[in-house]
């Protein structure tokens, strides 16, 4: 298949890869991951009804027509409990936390209360039932799922599984990711600067944005345009879960990517997509490796690591929003597209009194990686689109942050 609209190519990656295994981590170890396991609460949180407030648990009808002045009769601390009942004309001084005494109803905070003495306490206010109570198990009740699995572990999903005590679970498995790059031209990052030579950055540019999913690559250097030489250096990539290569997937002499993989055993499923850039975008697979043949050029292997191989990483770590999350902005300047293929163009967002407001970041070659550099979002110009102008309504993909959307919403 070739030429395929981004959603169609997405969707064919999709239904290639699949979520791998499950593996235990402990808890302080699983920020990120996916929960591949229910997890149920231990115990009813509070345990009892408890004081939301520090003030004073009282019986609601003696405080119906204020002031009211009531005897105290003892301070409950969070941590203990109380010993006595409070009665018709009593109250009992309450911390935040601590259980509400039988006999009281509603409590009364401090700010409420007027001419507090050692043993009575005047109310100024008058309180329905149940009033500053967090009744026994409001969190969770013993046995209840509090978390499902399939669930991304933030840091308040962490809170939660401390709440319950689970100390070690079971998440799905990252994906053991390799990268390799090609081209005669390419010059190492150690390697001294050659004039003729162009440094090989999108094999640390792809590393960081495997990286930033929470996966660890593999780098495999720097193949040249050489068959031989190459298909030893694919060899040692197909035995990871993902391969991704950059360069040499275009329709050059010296291409030889794809001629290679193929002969290695990888099943093409589609090269090239109708987007600009990365219009040279590879996918094959093996029975235990997908290859994505990135383009070469920096921007457009960027781009399509966002477009293509994200979702896919995230599909297969058991994250269920695969997509960046996108928002409407407003464009601050007019912007001269293409028509015939979706285009992702860089863009910066400032938030202003009416919204997001979008600028391009210069120029759009996909050679001038700074303009990936400068971006905090992707603009997504639909291929039908003849050309934007300023105030128009456009969406744009955000790429910073760790929020994610299930469904891709741009028009193509
Ligand atoms: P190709 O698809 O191999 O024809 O590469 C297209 C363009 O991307 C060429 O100008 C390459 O020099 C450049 N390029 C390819 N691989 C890399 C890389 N790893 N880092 C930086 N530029 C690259
Ligand atoms: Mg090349």
């Amino acid at each position: 298949m070739e030429n395929l609209k981004a959603s169609v190519a997405q969707r064919v990656i999709l239904e290639s890869v699949a979520i791998l295994g499950v593996e235990p981590v402990k808890m302080e170890q699983s920020l990120g991951r996916v929960l591949a396991e229910d997890i149920k609460a231990n115990r009813n949180l509070p345990p009892y009804d408890v004081s939301a407030m520090d003030g004073f648990a009282v019986r609601s009808a003696d405080v119906a027509n204020p002031p009211a002045m009531l005897e105290l009769i003892e301070e409950i601390q969070a941590g203990s409990l109380p010993t006595k009942t409070v009665r018709a004309g009593q109250c009992a001084r309450i911390m935040t936390g601590a259980a509400v005494p039988q006999g009281a109803d509603a409590v009364i905070r401090v700010e409420d209360t007027k001419a507090i003495a050692a043993n009575s306490v005047q109310f100024v206010v008058s309180v329905k039932p149940g009033n500053f109570i967090r009744p026994h198990g409001e969190h969770m009740h013993t046995g209840d799922i509090v978390l499902k699995a399939g669930t991304e572990i933030t840091p308040g999903v962490i809170g939660v599984l401390a709440t319950v005590k689970a100390a070690q679970f079971n998440v799905y498995r990252r994906p053991r990711v390799a990268i390799l790059s090609t081209g005669n031209e390419l010059e190492g990052l150690n390697e001294p600067v050659d004039p003729n030579k162009i440094p090989d950055s999108n094999t640390y540019a792809v590393m960081a944005q495997v990286q930033a999913l929470g996966i660890e690559p593999v780098l495999l250097g720097i193949a040249r345009d050489d068959p031989a030489e190459l298909e030893q250096y694919l060899q040692r990539g197909l035995e990871y879960d993902v391969l991704l290569v950059s360069g040499g997937t275009s329709m050059g002499e010296y291409d030889y990517v794809r001629p290679c993989i193929e002969k290695l055993g990888v099943k093409m499923i589609f090269w090239r997509v109708l987007t600009r850039p990365g219009h040279p975008l590879t996918f094959g697979k093996t029975d235990k490796t997908v290859v994505f043949g990135l383009p070469g050029y920096p921007v457009s292997s960027m781009v399509s690591f966002e477009e293509f191989v994200l979702p896919a990483l995230r599909h297969m770590m058991g994250n269920r929003n695969l997509h960046r999350r996108t928002v409407i902005a407003r464009l601050a300047h007019a912007v001269k597209t293409q028509p015939g293929r979706t285009e992702f163009i860089r863009v910066l967002l400032t938030h202003t009194d009416a919204g997001y407001t979008v600028n391009t970041t210069g120029t759009q070659s996909s050679g001038v990686l700074l303009s990936m550099a400068r971006a905090d979002g992707l603009m997504v110009v639909p291929a039908d689109c003849t050309g934007l102008a300023e105030g128009d309504h456009v969406t744009v993909q955000l790429l910073d942050g760790s929020a994610f959307q299930e469904k891709v919403c741009y028009k193509e």
